[in-house]
Formats: C-alpha cells, sequence, structure tokens
C-alpha cells in the first residue's frame, strides 16, 4: 500500500515522531497492545500492510522536523516481511542523512543487518525479552525470534556502541521463580539500562489472556526491579 505521510506526531515520553514502515505484525505476540489501539481485530494483526513508498514520502517530510524519531513504535520494523522489503533499512538512511536522532524498538536480530547505519545514528535501541524459556516464547511470541537471538543482537548492538535497553514487558507469570537467571542473562550481554513493563490489561487484552490463561506477574517484576538495581543496571518503567 502507498502512505500518504510517513511520520505522525507522537505522544510517546522521549520520541516527537513516530515511523512504522509495517501496519500490523507477524510476530503474533498475545499481550500485544497493537490490535488495540490500531483498532484492527487480533486475528487480522499478523496480515502485514507494507508502506512501499514510506522512504520517499520520508525524505519529503525530514526537511521539516527536528527532535526524534521512534521506529516501531506500533509494529516490530525488522518483523520478516523487512528482510524482504528493506524499508526500515531506506528509512534508517534518510534519517541518517538528516542527522535525526532515532529510537527503535524491536524484537529481531535482524537489526544486526543494520548494525553499520545504526552505530553511526544518534538514539537508542531497545530489544524487547519477555522470558528465556523457549517454549514460552512460543506461546506467546509465536512469530518473533527465539530470546537467545535477541539476547546475542543485543550484546553486538551494546558491544558496537550503540545505547541499548533491554525492555522487559509485559512481565508475565512465566518469569516468577527465574528472576535471577532472567537477570543474569540480561545482564550478560553488558546492557545497563532496563525498561520494565506492567501488563497493561485493555478491555480486549484482557479477555484474550484470559481465555488463554495468561496473566501479568507484579511480583516478578519487582523481583526483577531489585535484582538488576542490585547488579549495577538502571532500571525504569515504560511510559
Ligand atoms: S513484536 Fe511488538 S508489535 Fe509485533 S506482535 Fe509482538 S508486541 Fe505486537
Amino acid at each position: 500500500m502507498k502512505c500518504k505521510r510517513a511520520l505522525s506526531p507522537s505522544g510517546l515520553p522521549g520520541i516527537d515522531y513516530a515511523l512504522n514502515p509495517y501496519g500490523g505484525c507477524e510476530h503474533g505476540c498475545v499481550y500485544c497492545y497493537g490490535p488495540e489501539v490500531t483498532h484492527t481485530d487480533f486475528r487480522e494483526w499478523r496480515i502485514v500492510r507494507v508502506r512501499s513508498n514510506i522512504a520517499e514520502r520520508l525524505a519529503k517530510e525530514v526537511p521539516n522536523i527536528e527532535g526524534t524519531v521512534g521506529i516501531g513504535t506500533v509494529t516490530d520494523p525488522y518483523q520478516y516481511a523487512e528482510k524482504r522489503f528493506m524499508l526500515t533499512s531506506q528509512c534508517l538512511e534518510v534519517l541518517r542523512s538528516a542527522g535525526l536522532r532515532i529510537h527503535v524498538h524491536t524484537k529481531s536480530d535482524l537489526i544486526l543487518r543494520d548494525l553499520d547505519i545504526i552505530s553511526g545514528m544518534k538514539g537508542e535501541v531497545g530489544i524487547t525479552i519477555t522470558t528465556l524459556d523457549e517454549k514460552v516464547s512460543h506461546i506467546t511470541e509465536p512469530g518473533a525470534p527465539l530470546p537467545k537471538r535477541r539476547l546475542e543482537a543485543l550484546k553486538e548492538l551494546t558491544c558496537a556502541g550503540v545505547d541499548t535497553y533491554a525492555l522487559v514487558g509485559p512481565v508475565l507469570m512465566y518469569l516468577e521463580g527465574k528472576e535471577v537467571e532472567f537477570v543474569e542473562a540480561v545482564a550478560s550481554t553488558g546492557v545497563r539500562r532496563m525498561c520494565v513493563d506492567r501488563l497493561n490489561l485493555r478491555p480486549l487484552l484482557s479477555q484474550r489472556l484470559e481465555r488463554m490463561g495468561v496473566r501479568g506477574s507484579t511480583s516478578a517484576l519487582e523481583k526483577i526491579r531489585h535484582i538488576a538495581g542490585d547488579r549495577g543496571i538502571e532500571v525504569t518503567d515504560v511510559f
């Protein structure tokens, strides 16, 4: 599909404009806020709409803006479609030429393909990790790369000097009793910041998770907050 505008103003903290090259997300996480935010039926959320002209539109818009562009505020900019269409990569090139600051958020190690571009830009990258358990990841994030690959990506980005953080969220019941092991795995990547997310239960999401028997865990979240703090990792809350 063709888009009329590449950027939309963002109300997210620290982000002035939102950029989402894809509509819908193949990762299909059961806890995704995207369907509700975009008024999309969850069953259709994994149908991806490719905004094929987004980089050209962006090139026309960047001369008139300043601030930080959030890439992947509603959908993952490195979902599998990106391997084929490379729109996120093209948009990064445009933003780099314009000298704009970026805030990229993903669950995919495909981001490493663009490490050369990102490492030369101002900004930060967040990688989401919600579990170390591959079975749990298959159930809750069925289309996303496994946690091990995300940890490796976080490590490689951090080692390359990119300002990184681990987005731990939402914190689900599966982390209960595994908090120490989890924080140690995240800390082993060298990341110095962690952003934790309490499950934000919107009505339809709440029904979906209830049907699946999935719930958030405040106790695991608080334990993770303390363990990470003790290891010198700065912990903040999402929004
Ligand atoms: S990766 Fe993000 S946008 Fe995609 S389905 Fe999962 S939570 Fe939603």
